[in-house]
């Protein structure tokens, strides 16, 4: 452990944390844009800048590591004025269309003004002009709106592990890009949208059922039913209709899904989607009530197991039902039934 000061308070912190994490752990907030407790520090958006006493520099704290008899301060008139001079770096190369983007809302940079008093960048500077890259079935990418934080490159490669996209070229021209600038489409990206979820602004968005503005929103936190690992996600439900995912950062999957439990949600709607029973009645698929059907699977379960035996039966259950499901799965088949024939879909 050290001994160090943060804003007057003396505190002890594992010598291993960074200041970021000292400070968190005591409830001392400060602000981050392209950190992510998950990820390697990048020290990139330097809005974490603290002073620390004796330091010929403000520090970033998401990478500097605690020492001992360390005396920083998170909201010195120096701190804050750096970080208005970021935010006014940011936005001076950034289209100010607040009002008709879906991220305003749940923007880390829209805060971070509000926050900081910062309404304009004051440089008159050339701005980025990309095309938006509209390719990928489930997300946009509007580089224009990048502010290079990293998190998506940075998820894409250590935590996703594929390798899709990078930063391309240096300078004033960095921008985050799949190999050769092409589309997301041709590329090898496989959608899971883990970067759409880390990104702090409206560069990368999902696309979406309808318009909804994040606050019109409640979050529902439930489990995904499309395999066995059991992600934790939000569904993001305006009025009585699921219109986003977020993945929840606890485990089994820290912040993560695949492109199943991010985007394939849309079936709730679905006009093709089953609501009732359909039985066949002379040849030809009509609804019927959960009793009709159910009465007709018990008659013909009892005619097959008299006329056949009960290992004329083989019951397939899924990995999409809860555990109590699938038990009672293989009890209906074993104890009901009589017959060991159950097996399960995601042993193929
Ligand atoms: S990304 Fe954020 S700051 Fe930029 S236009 Fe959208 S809401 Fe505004
Ligand atoms: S959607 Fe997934 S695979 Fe594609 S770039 Fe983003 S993180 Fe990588
Ligand atoms: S696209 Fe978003 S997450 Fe990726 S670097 Fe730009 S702002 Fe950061």
């Amino acid at each position: 452990m050290v001994n160090l000061t943060i804003n007057g308070q003396q505190i002890q912190a594992e010598r291993e944390l960074t200041i970021l994490q000292a400070a968190q752990k005591v409830g001392i907030h400060i602000p981050t844009l392209c950190y992510d407790e998950r990820l390697v520090a990048h020290g990139a958006c330097r809005i974490c800048v603290v002073e620390v006493k004796g330091a010929r520099a403000l520090m970033p704290s998401c990478s500097t590591p605690v020492a001992e008899g360390m005396v920083i301060e998170t909201n010195s008139p120096t701190v804050i004025e750096a970080r208005k001079e970021i935010l006014r770096l940011m936005i001076e190369n950034h289209p100010l269309d607040c009002l008709t983007c879906e991220k305003s809302g749940n923007c880390v940079l829209q805060d971070l003004c509000y926050e900081y008093d910062v309404k304009e960048g004051g440089f008159n500077g050339v701005k980025k002009q990309y095309p938006i890259d509209d390719s990928n079935p489930f997300f946009t990418y509007d580089p224009n709106k990048c502010i290079l934080c990293g998190r998506c490159v940075r998820v894409d490669n250590e935590l996703q592990c594929t390798g899709a996209i990078n930063f391309a070229e240096r300078g004033f021209d960095t921008h985050v890009s799949v190999f050769y600038d092409r589309e997301f489409n041709d590329s090898v990206c496989v959608s899971c949208g883990n970067c759409v979820s880390v990104c702090p602004v409206g560069a990368l968005m999902s696309k979406q059922p309808q318009k909804f503005r994040y606050w019109e929103t409640q979050k529902v936190r439930t489990t995904c039913s499309y395999c066995g690992v059991g992600c934790q996600m939000d569904l993001l439900v305006k009025g009585n209709k699921v219109v986003g995912v977020e993945p929840v950062n606890v485990e089994p999957n820290d912040g993560l899904l695949c492109v199943k439990g991010k985007y394939g949600y849309r079936f709730l709607d679905h006009p093709d989607r089953l609501n009732t029973p359909l039985i066949r009645k002379d040849g030809e698929l009509k609804e019927a009530t959960w009793e009709e059907a159910m009465n007709l699977i018990i008659s013909n379960m009892k005619k097959i197991k008299k006329e056949n035996g009960p290992d004329a039966f083989g019951g397939f259950s899924s990995a999409r039902c809860t555990n109590e499901e699938n038990y009672l799965m293989q009890k209906l088949y074993r104890a009901v039934l009589g017959t060991n024939n159950i097996d399960h879909c995601a042993r193929l």
